[in-house]
This record gives structure tokens, C-alpha cells and sequence, in this order.
């Protein structure tokens, strides 16, 4: 059994840290969730969930994980046979395209080294040459969990309106939403898939979509089966402040509390400061001499860092070593990246010294693990923070 002195170091890019103030919001009595009390609850998370995602369209949630939110996405949005254009990010790219093949898409992905974000000019080029309109939508991956690198999305919103071309716009935030500016209605998307245990602060077990005017015309003719991740049932009910089936009520008691948090600090401040959360990570890591797995200094996460070993080293071993050491959890490689590198998370629940005392981990476990590196990666993170 694992014994903790101390809170435990979670520092994976999700499931992230719950604050406790959200935890507290959870231990509440269940209800009924076909009650007056619970309309109140209803109508207030619907109303905050969309001042997150920055829209005024509906915000469809779901009792899942991400995943259930990409069904969601898929199976309302689109038909059996359907074209649409994904872009190999990362891990993630690659586990959305397999969903989509297993609902029958016919994807058209788009090649990438998982060293950068979506090309939003391979996407322009795509979408130019398909004069007949047979691509239906266009889905990417707006913080590529695997890799630390963010696409630009309203770039890709350019890419599709230059093009002149009517494919929808689906968008992957599941880990970008809380820790990075996003915003549904003003960038134009049409399907914003999101989960709670990233950014906003949850633990896992609520999935997202926001859907605008455009996808949800879209979903009415479209002949996908679905029946438990159909959005107008939900939006019908939502309108009453209920849900056509019971909702993960304590998860919601949690969601409300986790954007009050969010609006207390102000979003702007919130991103300001996942950046330079970020920006000292880097620091350490140059210092140290190690690799980012993005190489696109415009592309760089403020939500977490994928840090390369040098060849021959094993990444999972070094993880290892930190967990047994210092009781801190930091991110696997995933994919083609397992055993190669790891992940720093710095997003969510998280501050300056929480970071500091993540670094120092990860520094003496390089250490510990023979990973050949410079020391002083927590003196330069320091540098940043105090702005020398
Ligand atoms: C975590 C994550 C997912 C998967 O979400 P689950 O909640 O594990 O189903 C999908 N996409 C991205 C970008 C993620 O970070």
C-alpha cells in the first residue's frame, strides 16, 4: 500500500488536481434530480458552462469521459460514409481517428510528425481541391495532450472560410479548455469536444459538447443511429433546467464551484498564468538540456510540457523512480513516444510553488536516474517566476 506524507504530486496532463473547495462542493446529499432544488443547480451550471466555452449556443453535458464527448460529436453531427479531414497531432489524433472509422468516416488524415500542431494550410489545400463539397467536416485536436504542441485553430477557421467550403468545424479541448484562451463563437466552431478533468479543475466523469447553430441543423438530418448521446432530446430538456436521464448531479454541485474559481481568478488570469507556468518549465528544461517534444515556439502548451530523453534512456523508468521517490506522478509517453519521453503537467489547480516543487522532482530524479543533464533547471524556472 502507498503511504503519503503530504499531499501526493499529481502531475500528469489530466486527471489533474481538485481543489478542495470543489471537492467540499461534491460531498453534498444527492437530490432529486427531477426537483424544483435541482432546476435551480441545472439552469446555473448550463448558464456557467457557457461563459467557459464562450458561447451562447447550448453546452451539451454529458455523465463521460472525453471520449463519450467525441462519440457524441461523431454520431450527431455526422452519417455513415461521410469525408471528413483529421490532422495526426499526436496520440490523441490517432485515438479520434479510430473512433471515426469504427463509426464508419471515411477520414482523410493528414500526416504529421507529432512535433507540431495542425497545418492549417494542408487543411486549405484539402479542402480547396474538394470543388463538390464532399468533406463534411473538418476535426482537430486543439492541445495535443501527448505532445505539448497547440494548433491554431482560428488559422484553420481561415484555411476553411478562404477555401469557401461548408465542412463543419470539430474541435478537440478536452485538455486546452481552462488553461488556454478558447472561444466557441467567435472562432467560429461548430463542435467543441471537452472533459472536466483537465483544465477545469474536476475529477473525471462529465464530457462536453457545444454546438452551434450549423451543427445542430446538421444533426437533424443526419442518419448516424444514436439515442443516449442525442443533443436534442438533451437540449429539449435542458431548456427545463432537467435532463432526459439523470445527470451526474455531485459532479455537477462540483462544476458549478470549479467556474466560480475559474471567474474569481478571471480568465484572462488564469491563462496568463498557465503561459508562465509553461515558460519556466522551459526554462528548466533548457537548462537541463533535454528536448521538447514541440519544436514550434508558437506552438508551445501552457498546459503541459512532453520532455524527450536521450536515446537509450528509458522514460518510464525515470517516472519510476520520481513516483517511488517523491511520490510525484508525472505523464507516460503515449504512442510512438512511450519509453521516449514524459510529461510535465502544469495546468489546472496549480501554483508557483507547486511548480517549484514539481521541477526540484523531476531534477533529482534525472539525477537518480543517470539521465546525463545540467543541473540548475530550478534556479532558471525561478528566474522566470520572478521575472529576472
Ligand atoms: C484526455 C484527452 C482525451 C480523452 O479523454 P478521456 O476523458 O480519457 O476519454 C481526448 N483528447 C485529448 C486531447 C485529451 O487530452
Amino acid at each position: 500500500m502507498a503511504v503519503h506524507s503530504g499531499p501526493h504530486f499529481l502531475q500528469i496532463p489530466g486527471p489533474t488536481n481538485v481543489p478542495d473547495r470543489v471537492l467540499r462542493a461534491m460531498a453534498m446529499p444527492t437530490i432529486d434530480h427531477r426537483g424544483p432544488e435541482f432546476t435551480e443547480l441545472g439552469f446555473a451550471v448550463l448558464k456557467a458552462c457557457q461563459s467557459v466555452f464562450r458561447t451562447t449556443q447550448p453546452v451539451i453535458i454529458y455523465p463521460s469521459s472525453g471520449t463519450g464527448a467525441w462519440e457524441a460529436a461523431i454520431t450527431n453531427a455526422l452519417s455513415p460514409g461521410d469525408r471528413v479531414v483529421m490532422a495526426e497531432t499526436g496520440q490523441f489524433a490517432l485515438q479520434w481517428r479510430k473512433l471515426a472509422e469504427r463509426h464508419k468516416l471515411d477520414v482523410d488524415f493528414l500526416e504529421g510528425d507529432w512535433r507540431h500542431g495542425a497545418s492549417a494550410a494542408n487543411i486549405g489545400e484539402r479542402l480547396a481541391r474538394d470543388r463538390q463539397h464532399r468533406i463534411k467536416a473538418v476535426m482537430v485536436v486543439h492541445n495535443e495532450t501527448s505532445t505539448g504542441c497547440v494548433s491554431d485553430i482560428p488559422a484553420i477557421r481561415r484555411a476553411i472560410d478562404d477555401a469557401g467550403h461548408p465542412a463543419l468545424l470539430m474541435v478537440d479541448t478536452i485538455s486546452g479548455l481552462g488553461a488556454m484562451p478558447y472561444e466557441h463563437d467567435a472562432w467560429g466552431i461548430d463542435v467543441t469536444v471537452a472533459g472536466s478533468q483537465k483544465g477545469l479543475m474536476l475529477p473525471p466523469g462529465l464530457g462536453f459538447n457545444a454546438v452551434s447553430e450549423k451543427a445542430l441543423a446538421a444533426s437533424k438530418i443526419n442518419a448516424s443511429t444514436r439515442s443516449y448521446w442525442d443533443w436534442h432530446e438533451i437540449v429539449a430538456a435542458n431548456k427545463l433546467g432537467s435532463w432526459p436521464y439523470t445527470p451526474a448531479t455531485n459532479l455537477l454541485y462540483a462544476l458549478k464551484e470549479a467556474i466560480a474559481m475559474l471567474h474569481e481568478e478571471g480568465l484572462d488570469n488564469v491563462f496568463a498564468r498557465h503561459r508562465r507556468h509553461g515558460a519556466a518549465t522551459r526554462a528548466a528544461l533548457s537548462r537541463w538540456g533535454l528536448e521538447n517534444v514541440c519544436v514550434d515556439p508558437a506552438e508551445y502548451s501552457p498546459a503541459l510540457t512532453a520532455v524527450l530523453l536521450p536515446q537509450g534512456l528509458d522514460a518510464d523508468r525515470f517516472r519510476e523512480i520520481v513516483l517511488q521517490r517523491f511520490d510525484m506522478s508525472l505523464g507516460t509517453g503515449l504512442g510512438k513516444l512511450k519509453g521516449r519521453a514524459f510529461r510535465i503537467g502544469h495546468l489546472g489547480h496549480f501554483n508557483d510553488l507547486m511548480l517549484m516543487g514539481t521541477l526540484a522532482g523531476v531534477e533529482m530524479g534525472l539525477g537518480l536516474a543517470g539521465v546525463p543533464h545540467q543541473r540548475g533547471g530550478v534556479d532558471a524556472a525561478m528566474n522566470v517566476l520572478t521575472g529576472d
